[in-house]
């Protein structure tokens, strides 16, 4: 920040705690606000789950978000680094600029009827929320509103960026948005994330950064039983390099995760397949950790096409994260907000849905949070274990960045799984939206009324977690977003996907749409249809 922004800073900060009365009647006026647009938020959190569209295909997400945001007022840019469903909308002006993000995408083969406390696919197959990307931008949204309508009245200077997470479960996008500069003039980010709780953390996650690999591998075709020995297999280098790979993985460190799936094995089994292709995702700790598994993979990739007398072609990378960090300073701010707002009201039927499942599944029947987690202080390095990531990551390494979670899921699920689209469109979705959009509002009020926490948000960010530490992208220079992927599996359901769309115009929410009973627990005959649909 300039000098200048940094002294005016200081002189807002004195006259701080005269605008504490001021600041906190604000956030109470922006609770009730939040609370008043329940149905608004319940809106959102239901048409995005009807829409169940997977990384990279959010095409209807998208333009429903884009059109809602210039309706009520922002200004919004599309097609944001190349990636067709990637916007940033901003709305206001001048210095704080807050930034808020949450993720879109779902989840393969998830579809599932909400509600329904078994396994009942709205359509067998399908793409569904099954991670419960479908309410953070309900959050966020609902809390730039409330926000925005006291900045308008009380002239409060500051800008509101919201942005979408496209291509979370592919980290494919975030650290595209870091190289196109959309988090340039940004102050703070405020990124949101459903879970089964109302928290915030700092300092490391327990989970990993990846690099997400495609090797790919060129043979040569022949007739499989006429003239094999003329053939070289690019699916037996595929099979080697995972052989190699899974031995190898013995005597990798305990905190590595690796992964992978074939997305082509060939064509049919009498033509030797002249390309073959394998894609993993290889999760580590740290920057360096990351990049030797990058090299370790390659190296198996090499030697499979050794040992089958094939080419591998360059490795292209699909996607990256940086394991993320988060800033201490807005988080214990936005600690004391997750307080006072604290969990929702759970009603007799919210609990008996989430028990249900939990029996269902066999996970510990706990039912819904009723307790609030602690503020997890920061993990020492032997407390980090390893184990998922989110490209939020690479945004935290450039701007003071915290990740609110709030509770719209049920506890012990097996994540990405039907099993967590189950209250994605139900009242334990809709009252978590809007808790998580009350501390949302109230965190955003502090960060525009409390100048001297942005200034000292961007001190732990300068002198403690980058001292030591400084961003490198693991994106290449030559890198492109992914944009083609999953474009084949949208295709092939939308047609199937539209009938379900959510019409907020006819029906109050998504469960009377379907004609669900809240909640449907298993039948006594041990089956589980779900109740009716359309
Ligand atoms: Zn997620």
């Amino acid at each position: 920040m300039p000098s200048l922004n940094t002294l005016l800073l200081v002189l807002q900060a004195a006259t701080s705690p005269a605008q504490a009365p001021q600041l906190a009647a604000f956030k109470q006026e922006a609770v009730r606000d939040v609370a008043s647009r329940a149905q608004f938020t319940q809106q959102m959190v239901d048409q995005i789950f009807s829409y169940a569209e997977l990384g990279f295909q959010e095409t209807e997400t998208s333009r429903y978000l884009v059109d809602l945001l210039r309706k009520n007022g922002f200004t919004v840019r599309e097609g944001i680094a190349g990636i067709p469903t990637a916007w940033v909308a901003t709305w206001g002006s001048g210095k704080p600029v807050i930034s808020l993000g949450s993720d879109l995408d779902d989840i393969p083969q998830a579809s599932q009827k909400p509600g329904v406390a078994c396994h009942a696919p709205l359509i067998e197959g399908a793409p569904g929320h099954g991670e419960g990307h479908n309410s953070g931008q309900a959050v966020n949204i609902t809390a730039a509103l409330a926000v925005k309508k006291i900045m308008e009245r009380e002239h409060l200077p500051g800008t509101l960026q919201i942005w979408p997470g496209v291509a979370e479960e592919l980290v494919g996008t975030k650290a595209y948005f870091v190289r196109e500069g959309v988090f340039k003039d940004v102050d703070i980010v405020l990124f949101s994330h459903v879970d089964d709780n109302l928290a915030t953390s700092w300092g490391d996650i327990s989970g990993n950064g990846l690099v997400s690999v495609l090797f790919s591998f060129q043979g040569k075709s022949a007739h499989a039983a006429g003239a094999p020995w003329r053939g070289r297999s690019a699916l037996d280098a595929v099979e080697l390099m995972d052989i190699g790979w899974n031995f190898r993985r013995e005597h990798l460190r305990l905190q590595q995760r690796s992964h992978y799936v074939i997305p082509n094995g060939g064509d049919q089994p009498n033509v030797v397949p002249p390309t073959a292709s394998v894609w993993y995702y290889l999760r580590e700790l740290d920057y360096p950790h990351i990049q030797e598994m990058f090299a370790l993979a390659d190296t198996m990739a090499h030697a499979a096409a050794m040992m089958t007398s094939t080419t591998v072609l360059p490795p292209r990378i699909l996607g990256s994260a940086w394991p993320g960090h988060f800033n201490r300073v807005i988080a214990e701010a936005m600690y004391e907000n997750i307080k006072q707002v604290g969990l929702p009201q759970w009603t007799e039927a919210d609990q008996r849905l989430a028990h249900a499942l939990q029996r269902d599944i066999g996970a510990p029947d706990s039912g819904l949070a009723t307790r609030l987690d602690t503020l997890r202080p920061a993990l020492k390095p032997n407390e980090r274990t390893g184990g998922g990531s989110d490209d939020i990551g690479d945004v935290s390494w450039n701007v003071p960045t915290v990740t609110l979670r709030f509770p719209s899921n049920i506890p012990g699920l097996p994540g990405h799984n039907w099993a967590n689209a189950i209250s994605m469109a139900t009242p334990i979705a809709h009252k978590g939206a809007t808790a998580g959009a009350k501390v949302m509002a109230m965190t955003i009020l502090d960060l525009l009324m409390r100048p001297e926490l942005v200034t000292q948000a961007w001190d732990y960010f300068r002198n403690v977690q980058t001292k030591d530490i400084k961003y490198q992208p693991l994106i290449r220079p030559q890198d492109r977003p992914a944009i083609e992927l999953n474009r084949d599996v949208m295709a092939r359901f939308r047609p199937q996907m539209r009938r379900y769309y959510y019409d907020p115009s006819k029906y109050r929410t998504y469960l009377e749409q379907l004609g669900i009973t809240y909640p449907t627990e298993r039948a006594a005959d041990g089956s589980c249809t779900g109740g009716a649909t359309p």
